[in-house]
């Protein structure tokens, strides 16, 4: 295990000057892509991972980038980031705050933002790979830097891994993602076990009827009425069972029934939600009879003691006083996507954006008003994923 002084040493001599960082971060900020349509972004990002040195495939999985650089006899560390935006109207006021609108892959023009930070943590990571690169004779190993596509509608890592990603990279032994959140800026926060929930989505469908020769609709068997049941059922089963302290969470995303100007209805479609931390709580108390699909959206991301442990100890001794608690976020992240096959271990973590000065914490993730400060957050980012990879490589 490398000392504190030494890494802290390595990290302020090599770290590159942030500010074509922090102009990469605004650029992106005020061009954002939606998920699967993010070609320029990737093409700023291969240009970018070209000049640094790197071998960069590109085109993986739609837009998915990799950049590959090996340095010696050592372990392979796999760090990923996001290119995609969300479709929402910014209502921020920085000057780089983006206008832009654009068509998504389902054909539906929306407005479009990078209000889950996704843009900083490109630019860090980024930022990291150029760090590594200028401090490659005090480490030995080999970095695949990865930019995902389509991380908001979690099929971006699959869609890369279908593609064929490993067989243009060697499989890591060891995956490194991080999050921008709403901690105050210059914060970072690890821990082990679970970080991010899992999501599967389970669609419905009540079939209705029938009406016994009857005319009257009172007669028929109502989805609607049965279809409201089980939505609320549902919402009682998670309380009662599962307990509201435990997480696990059960959202009605959709419910469609009928034919306007028809009183006969013959089925209801239900489309439900549902995060866990637990797999054996998915679904609990869904009814047989009608017809059930069941798809996993996200699997549930949980960090492994093993990678996580001498990453704490280094953060610690670094971040000191800025180190956060990091607790079970309800959102889902599909990064442990490209290790699971093979059982890779990885460690997910945090770092904050919160202007130092605020009085209010930055509004949350996917809000239009999220406008994180640059320069701080930028650096703990910068900082954070290169101190995680050296806790691996440095020599
Ligand atoms: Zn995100």
């Amino acid at each position: 295990m490398p000392g504190s002084a030494h890494l802290r040493d390595l990290v302020e001599t090599h770290r590159p000057n942030l500010t074509q960082y922090a102009d990469f971060y605004r650029d992106v900020h005020q061009h954002p892509e939606v998920a699967a349509m993010e070609k320029e972004t990737a093409e700023k990002v291969a240009a970018h991972l070209t000049r640094l040195g790197f071998t960069v495939h590109s085109g993986i999985g739609g837009h998915g980038v990799v950049g590959v650089f090996q340095n010696g006899e050592g372990k392979t560390i796999l760090m990923g980031a996001e290119l995609d935006a969300l479709p929402i109207l910014e209502q921020t006021t920085v000057p780089y705050r983006s206008e832009r609108r654009m068509v998504d892959r389902y054909g539906n023009e929306r407005p479009t933002m990078h209000a889950c930070g996704h843009d900083m943590n490109m630019a860090a990571l980024l930022a990291a790979a150029d760090l590594l690169k200028a401090a490659a004779h005090r480490w030995k190993g080999t970095l695949l830097v990865v930019f995902q596509p389509e991380e908001e509608e979690l099929s971006g890592a699959k869609a890369m891994l279908d593609d064929g990603f490993y067989d243009l990279v060697p499989v890591p032994d060891i995956m490194l993602g991080q999050h921008l959140v709403p901690t105050r800026a210059g914060t970072v926060a690890i821990r082990s076990g679970p970080v991010l929930v899992a999501a599967d989505t389970i669609r419905i469908r009540v079939i209705g009827g029938p009406c016994e020769g009857s005319i009257n609709p009172q007669f028929c068997v109502d989805p609607i009425l049965l279809g409201t049941r089980i939505v609320s059922g549902l919402q009682d089963a998670v309380t009662k069972e599962v307990g509201q302290d435990e997480d696990a969470t059960v959202a009605c995303w959709g419910f469609h029934a009928g034919v306007p100007g028809n009183d006969y209805v013959a089925y209801a479609d239900i489309l439900l939600d549902i995060k866990t931390i637990k797999p054996d709580c998915r679904a609990a108390g869904v009814p047989r009879d009608p017809e059930i699909n069941h798809s996993v959206r996200a699997p549930l991301t949980s960090n492994h003691e093993c990678i996580v442990k001498p990453i704490d100890r280094i953060f610690r001794d670094y971040f000191t006083s800025n180190m956060a608690d990091m607790a079970l976020v309800r959102s889902t992240e599909d990064f442990s996507v490209f290790g699971a096959a093979h059982n890779v271990p990885y460690a997910y973590w945090n770092f904050g954006g919160t202007p130092m000065d605020a009085e209010e914490p930055l509004p949350t993730n996917h809000s239009p008003y999220f406008a994180p400060e640059v320069d701080l957050t930028l650096k703990t980012g910068t900082d954070a994923m290169v101190l995680a990879a050296l806790a691996f490589l440095a020599t």
